[in-house]
């Protein structure tokens, strides 16, 4: 065993329902899933989360989410899948492991909560985006 639960599944020390799997990415069921269908998408190789995975591995993670997506879409007909990526605990996040969840929605209980988030998202203005869109750009430069 390591300290990391999904470098066990990765390394098959920990089982898990595998149902994609390439030289850099593994899919698998999530095993407490938020419905039926959930799965996780994660880098054969360690990474904490987003900010230090390199491209290869995230790209290849994403080519598989799209490929459960379809095969999701096409076995169990959902209204909608969401794609959820979470870094850092505040975050969300739990396992730090870079992961994607896929998660397909099947009732309208889900656009409730999305109605609820839209009503708390703030009222802003123009100068208040432009002063952020210029931190941002410049943090890019470098
Ligand atoms: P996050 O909160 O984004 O870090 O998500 C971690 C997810 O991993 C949760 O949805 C857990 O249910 C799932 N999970 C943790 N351990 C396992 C495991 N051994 N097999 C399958 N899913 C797992
Ligand atoms: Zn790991």
């Amino acid at each position: 065993m390591t300290d990391c639960q999904f470098c066990d599944i990765a390394n098959r020390r920990t089982k898990a329902q595998i149902i994609y799997e390439s030289d850099l990415a593994l899919a698998f069921l999530d095993h407490r899933p938020v419905s039926k269908g959930h799965s996780l998408v994660i880098s054969k190789a360690h990474f904490d989360n987003l900010y230090d995975i390199e491209f290869k591995p995230l790209l290849e993670v994403f080519r598989v989410a799209k490929i459960v997506s379809v095969a999701l879409n096409k076995v169990f007909n959902p209204y909608g899948i969401n794609l959820m990526q979470n870094n850092g605990m505040h975050a969300g996040q739990t396992v730090f492991h870079f992961h994607v969840h896929i998660i397909p929605r099947y009732d309208s209980e889900y656009v409730k909560v999305l109605e609820e988030a839209a009503m708390k998202r703030f009222v802003t203005n123009d100068s208040f985006l432009e002063a952020d869109a210029r931190k941002i750009r410049s943090a890019m430069k470098g």
